[in-house]
This record gives structure tokens, sequence and C-alpha cells, in this order.
């Protein structure tokens, strides 16, 4: 295992930059907000500790890319700032999910509500499903796994790759029958299996949704400190890396958005808190449904928010 260990004055110009009009931002911060995101560059924190890295197969090890600080990104020509006119995140469900439509509805509604608490400010909406026919993409069967794939050519977050058994030979979603399929024949995504909702599947829909946004935003990914920026190359990767942002990336979005650190640290915590949260028609729908947010894997994530809201709030 190697760790990407960077100097205390790397990581504090990193987050604060040496640029006097950026430093002077930086001052504005709240002094708790500062003692918050001045844990960036504590050696020993608790809170934000160093990338490690377990494999050449990581992120890190096998695309290397530049490093992007706060003064690259907000002086990026291209850097994506929110407006009245582009003032909201659309998600585009793609084919159903789970064993019916109100369970797309129902599970893309808390991916939505926790899309809203990390963008805060932001809306966020979802937009009607489409079936994959209407997507126009290419698919195939791959070969090795006989899992179904889809061949998108832009980003597209598959849920059934965060299925605990996507990678393994137990598979439920493998195709029994070798029959050739048709490129137009979109028949074979009726019923299709897709994972189990599960609390794990919902952090890692979190985790990656989060991510992938964060890129419209124009951050790169983090190499700085463990940060669900960092890029990742795998499942095992992917569930190493933290839930929220380190404070570079945290700064970076802040300045973006406009929020206020404390508030959108609330409603990450209010998210994980309410089991059930929305109006009262989607609750009973829910309820006769036998559904309720599972936030059990959230729990080491809710229990460092706390830790935060403590240094915000002291
Ligand atoms: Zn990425
Ligand atoms: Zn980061």
């Amino acid at each position: 295992m190697k760790v990407i260990k960077h100097s205390e004055e790397v990581l504090k110009v990193a987050l604060i930059s040496k640029d006097t009009q950026l430093v002077r931002l930086y001052d504005k911060f709240e002094p708790k907000e500062k003692l918050l995101l001045n844990e960036a560059f504590q050696p020993d924190s608790l809170l934000f500790k160093p990338i490690t890295l377990h494999s050449d197969s990581d992120w890190i090890s096998s695309h290397p890319e530049p490093t992007q600080d706060f003064a690259q990104f907000y002086r990026h020509p291209c850097r994506n700032i929110p407006s009245p006119q582009k003032s909201h995140i659309y998600i585009q469900p793609i084919g159903s999910f789970g064993d019916s439509t109100v369970t797309t509805d129902v599970y893309m509604r808390w991916v939505k509500d926790y899309c809203e608490a990390f963008y805060n400010g932001l809306t966020v909406r979802i937009l009607g499903p489409e079936p994959v026919l209407h997507t126009n993409c290419a698919f195939r069967v791959n070969e090795y796994t006989h899992n179904l794939q889809i061949h998108a050519g832009m980003g597209i977050f598959s849920f059934a790759r965060y299925d605990s058994d996507f990678y393994s030979a137990n598979y439920k979603g493998k195709l029994k029958t070798t029959k050739k399929l048709s490129p137009t024949d979109y028949s074979v995504f009726d019923g299709y299996y897709t994972p189990e909702v599960t609390s794990i599947l919902l952090l890692r829909s979190c985790k990656t949704l989060t991510h992938e946004i964060g890129h419209i935003f124009g951050l790169h990914h983090c190499q700085w400190l463990q940060c669900v920026m960092q890029g990742s190359n795998h499942l095992e990767e992917s569930d190493r890396r933290p839930l929220d942002l380190c404070p570079i990336c945290l700064r970076k979005l802040q300045s973006a958005l406009g929020f206020n650190i404390t508030e959108r640290y609330k409603a990450l915590k209010r998210w994980m808190e309410e089991e059930a949260n929305g109006t009262e028609a989607e609750l009973s729908n829910e309820a006769q449904l036998g559904l309720r947010k599972p936030v059990e894997a959230f729990k080491e994530s809710y229990d460092w928010i706390v830790k935060c809201l403590e240094i915000l709030q002291k």
C-alpha cells in the first residue's frame, strides 16, 4: 500500500492559494468554517486523511492526471456556475429499477433528495424514466461475464454495476441463452434483472452520482486527500473513498454554489436521519409498498458529519 502524503505547505496552498485575491476571499469564511477547512493541512487530522493506493489498478496509479488546486479551479475560464437560467440539475433515469416502476420512483426520490443536500441550494429534478429503446444506444452481452451492457458513449451511471454480485459468477443478470441479439430489438431489456434495493446500493448510488455531477461543475479528480472526487477504477476502490468532499473540493464547490457550509452538513445529516422523508402522500405510498429509506450503510458518514458540525458549532 502506498500513501500519497502531501506536505502541510502543499495542502495549504492547494486550499487557500498564494494569490492575494483568493487569500482575501478565504478570509471571508467564518472563523469556525476556517477551522474546519484548515483541517486539510493538519498532519494528524481525524477528519481528512491522505489517499492510499492499494494496487497498480487504482485510479491514480493507472490514470496519471495533473492535480487541480483551488486557484486552478477558480480561474478556469469554462467553470460552470449556476445562474437564474441554469439552476437545476436534471437526472434522467433509463429503464426501470427494482421490481416495479413505483420502486424506481421512490428510489430516485431518495437519490434526488441526497443530491439536493449535497449540491445545497440547487434544485434537482428527476425526468420521467425513458426505456433503453429511446436512447438508441447499442448493447451487447459481455462475452466473459454474460452480463448485458449498454454502450453509451457518454457519462452514464449504471445501478446494475453497483450490485454486490455484479462481478461475481452468481450475478442474477447473466443471460442464460446465447441466442444472437438483434441490434434493433430492445425486448431483451423487458423485465431484465435489476439489483435489489439495499442500503449499500443506495450509498454507492449517492456517491457515484454526486461524483459525476461534481465533474459538471468543473471539479477534477481529487489527488489531495481522501475525497468523493477521487477517481476510481473499480468497485473496491469506489467503496474505499468517502461519501463527502475534502476541504479543497468543498471550497471549490462552495465558491460555485455559494452555500453555507454548516447548513450543507446539516442538510446531509437530516437526510441520513430521516428514514422516511417526503410529502404525506409519498410516505403513505411508500408505507403501503413496505419501502423505507435504508440508511444503515451511511452510519460512518453520519458520524463523520457530526464531528464536522461539532467544529462548526463549537
Ligand atoms: Zn470521475
Ligand atoms: Zn477533494
